[in-house]
């Protein structure tokens, strides 16, 4: 009797042509709504058209379970059940063929030690389970520049990618400005609002973009033209409007994690960041774009641990150190265009650093030594009462961070640490811990306040006094100096009792 032999067959994605671009949709997601609508001005600007795939909801995690393996981790199954949900949904309403000729769906692969460098298997799975083989998935190079898919119809070129890394960027400050402001709103809503109108303006703004060269002249117009800064002072004014009582004593919750963890905003992560303003907490979010500078720095280090071995060590180094100051130069300069409201993103090589006694920043995969070396650096700057750590069930990289955190915390008991597993279905269990934590940090911010005031000779009422006389400091575009004191609160009351002359 004859066997049959049985071939693994890869993926592969049919083409996707030029002449296609006109009528194919390009889907995409796995970032806060307000990344990908300025994604979508970007993409637009170079002649595509695009749509970001529905928030991602409880649902997504079933449906994902169905598709993938079971061991996979959180947020590769929440994102694979999303994909699943939105091709089910468009297959209903236009049809199989309209849905593989009309649409395709693009992600960003990576290699490593993670499911990062297989999200796009779990996609695979997706489309063959849904009997969607024919179905263009394309996966792109996150640390490249310039690259196409087959056929040509999909082009990253330098004035694309730029047009990214603003969307990037402005989606994390607008980000920033939010849930700083949001706790202190004296009108509930106005800060939702003023994010609305901010991303609108910024998606047209992407939009509408002029394209200055394809090379060389097109990042030196992206990097030190004026347009983008031009762009946030409009939303500044949008700002400027928005009515604050930084007087509010809340504690101020670092927010670290896994990288898709952290920074999404829904059920995938149970709307943690909501969850903790709601019980009247401020939260620094984890914006994008340190990732990215994350990225860059690992291949500086690399370069500078291979320093015997490399060949014109100096040049690149020069070279890598030189992107790495560009794309803080430009971070910087979009703050200021926000009045420095927005975090500063920290400094690499301290995180580095500080998690270097306990995990080593050549282990790789997930956040790398950054859970460490940032929970570390806020609680050594005083920049939050406590941090509040999202752990993917099923991550592996997590979990060996997650195990070096305990030895953090007997060094440093003070540390109000809050690790949070994730598993998409149990949002009880991780509210009710981190409510633990949340009352002692309460605690600690009520009684930094309460020594403010006594180290100051202030009243609150002498401060709100002070206030009716200069309105100026109940904008959310007031930027308060930071003083050593981790609450709002407390900064604010010493910055007014230093206008004052009291200190
Ligand atoms: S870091 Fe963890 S959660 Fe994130 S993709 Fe990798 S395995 Fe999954």
């Amino acid at each position: 009797m004859g066997t049959k032999e049985l071939h693994y067959r890869a993926y592969r994605p049919r083409p996707f042509t030029k002449e296609e671009r006109p009528r194919t949709t390009i889907l995409f997601g796995g970032l806060t709504w307000k990344h990908e609508r300025l994604i979508q001005g970007s993409l637009e600007r170079m002649g595509y058209r695009s749509m970001p795939l529905p928030q991602i909801e409880r649902q997504d995690l079933d449906i994902g379970k169905e598709f993938i393996d079971v061991g996979a981790c959180c947020p590769t199954t929440f994102t694979a059940g999303n994909l699943a949900r939105t091709l089910m949904t468009l297959k209903e309403k236009e049809g199989e063929e309209a849905l593989k000729n009309n649409y395709l769906f693009v992600t960003i692969g990576a290699c490593g030690p993670c499911r990062f460098g297989q999200y796009h298997e779990s996609y695979e799975r997706v489309l063959e389970g849904m009997n969607l083989k024919d179905f263009r998935l394309f996966l792109l190079d996150l640390l490249q520049m310039e690259q196409s898919a087959p056929g040509g119809g999909l082009e990253i070129s330098m004035p694309l990618t730029f047009g990214l890394v603003y969307s990037m960027f402005y989606g994390d400050l607008i980000t920033d400005m939010e849930h700083a402001t949001r706790p202190y709103e004296v009108v509930e809503g106005s800060t939702d609002a003023v994010v609305k109108d901010s991303v609108e303006l910024l998606y047209e703004k992407l939009r509408n973009r002029p394209i200055k060269g394809k090379k060389i002249d097109s990042l030196l117009w992206h990097v030190f033209t004026g347009y983008f800064v031009d762009a946030l002072k409009e939303v500044r004014r949008l700002w400027d409007e928005v009515e604050v009582d930084r007087l509010r004593v809340k504690p101020r919750v670092k927010i670290t994690g896994e990288f898709w963890l952290q920074t999404h905003e829904g059920d995938g992560n149970y709307n943690m960041k909501r969850w903790l303003e709601k019980e009247g907490a401020e939260v620094i979010p984890p914006p994008v774009a340190v990732w990215m500078d994350y990225l860059i720095n690992m291949e500086l280090f690399k370069l500078e641990d291979a320093k015997g071995f490399v060949k014109k060590y100096y040049l690149k180094k020069f070279a890598v150190e030189s992107i790495a100051r560009l794309y803080r130069m430009v971070y910087n300069k979009l703050r200021k265009a926000l009045n420095n409201i927005p975090n500063p993103m920290p400094d690499q090589r301290k995180l580095k650093d500080l998690a270097r006694p306990y995990f080593h920043y050549r282990l790789t995969g997930g956040e790398g030594h950054m859970l460490i070396g940032k929970a570390l650096y806020a609680y050594k700057n005083k920049q939050a009462h406590m941090i509040c750590e999202l752990s993917p069930y099923g991550c592996l990289p997590n979990t060996m961070s997650v195990g070096a955190m305990a030895k953090v915390l007997g060094d440093y008991p003070d540390l109000l640490y809050a690790p949070i597993e994730v598993k998409g279905d149990a949002e009880v269990h991780a509210y009710s811990r981190c409510q633990m934590i949340l009352t002692e940090a309460k605690r600690r911010a009520k009684e930094e306040f309460e020594q403010v005031l006594e180290k100051t000779g202030l009243t609150v009422e002498e401060i709100r006094n002070f206030e009716e006389d200069h309105p100026e400091l109940r904008k959310a575009t007031y930027r308060v100096p930071h003083y050593g004191y981790a609450g709002t609160a407390s900064n604010y009351a010493m910055h007014v009792a230093k206008l004052m002359g009291k200190i």
